[in-house]
């Protein structure tokens, strides 16, 4: 376990730079906004190929995992497993014969039991589900981090984190205590068993508000792809959308408007966010239709 700065962006680099030598090849799993910026990084380094896309489903959902294609040479297969903006989430994942399995967690790490050993290399920038932003976290094999191509800059690379406990210069000390607390926040909760249950009763509320509304309120994501941590949706026109955004403001919901990149609404239900919070939220989604549908 490293614990590193420059959050997930500087992953989307440094996965490469360690872990992409010069005649391999990287396969990525696209399935959004973050994954394809992982994907356009990984070639400013090397060979990078899309190893399967929903991006004729205009990424309403997550590839089967049997539509991923790994080519010979490959170095490494990287997924998103949470697509932030999106809104959808694999909810089993690939396993791979011999070709190490990378993973950007950054929006659902510890939402829910994983099974690590499934993974080369996992990271996360801290600031969804782990504490403040500052420190990103990164669960990596030891065989993957232990030597970095000579050509790497000191800071850049695995081995030199690895070398020195994370303690190769100065650290993000105030947010690396945070996230101990957050650490022993989320033990207190019963642990990851007992939050997957919570995030599954509180993203329930939320959805069921957009399955009872005869399609007032349609969900971007498709079914069986639907994300326990960004619930993405639409309503018939974007004055709507606003007035939604604006009304749900003035009742105390915070950042309901949809990333600027896509639009739309989407409500975040990150660990901290209260099965209170998601059922008044549920409730002010069904009284806004009854008003304006
Ligand atoms: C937020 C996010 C990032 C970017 O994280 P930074 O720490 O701000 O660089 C990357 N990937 C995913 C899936 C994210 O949700």
């Amino acid at each position: 376990m490293l614990f590193l700065q420059g959050g997930a962006s500087t992953q989307f680099a440094m996965v490469p730079m360690n872990l992409l030598p010069a005649g391999k090849k990287a396969g990525y799993v696209l399935t959004g906004s973050w994954a394809d910026k992982a994907y356009k990084e990984a070639k400013l380094f090397g060979n990078a190929y899309a190893a399967a896309s929903s991006e004729a489903d205009k990424f309403t959902r997550i590839p089967s995992l049997s539509d991923i294609v790994v080519e010979p040479d490959t170095a490494y297969v990287h997924i998103t497993s949470n697509e932030t903006i999106g809104g959808i989430q694999f909810k089993e994942f690939p396993t791979l014969s011999g070709v190490p399995l990378i993973a950007d967690m950054s929006s659902d790490i510890l939402s829910r039991p994983v099974d690590v050993s499934k993974f080369g290399l996992i990271y996360a920038g801290a600031q969804k589900n782990l504490g403040p932003s500052g420190v990103t976290v990164v669960i990596a094999r030891d065989e993957l981090v232990q030597e970095s191509p000579k050509s790497v800059a000191t800071m850049l690379r695995y081995d030199t984190h690895a070398g020195n406990d994370s303690l190769y210069n100065t650290p993000p000390v105030y947010s690396v205590y945070m996230m101990n607390l957050v650490l022993q926040w989320l033990r207190d909760q019963g642990g990851l068993a007992a939050i997957e249950q919570r995030n599954a009763e509180k993203t329930d509320l939320i959805y069921g508000a957009i399955d009872r509304s005869g399609g007032f309120y349609r969900g971007v994501a498709q079914p069986d792809s639907r994300s326990r941590m960004n619930i993405t949706f639409r309503l018939a026109s974007e004055e709507l959308e606003k007035r939604f955004a604006k009304e749900s403001e003035q009742q105390g919901f915070v950042g309901l408007k949809g990333h600027r990149s896509v639009g739309g609404l989407r409500a975040s239900t990150y660990n901290a966010v209260t099965y209170e919070a998601c059922k008044a939220l549920a409730e002010f989604m069904d009284d806004f239709r009854q008003r304006n549908g």
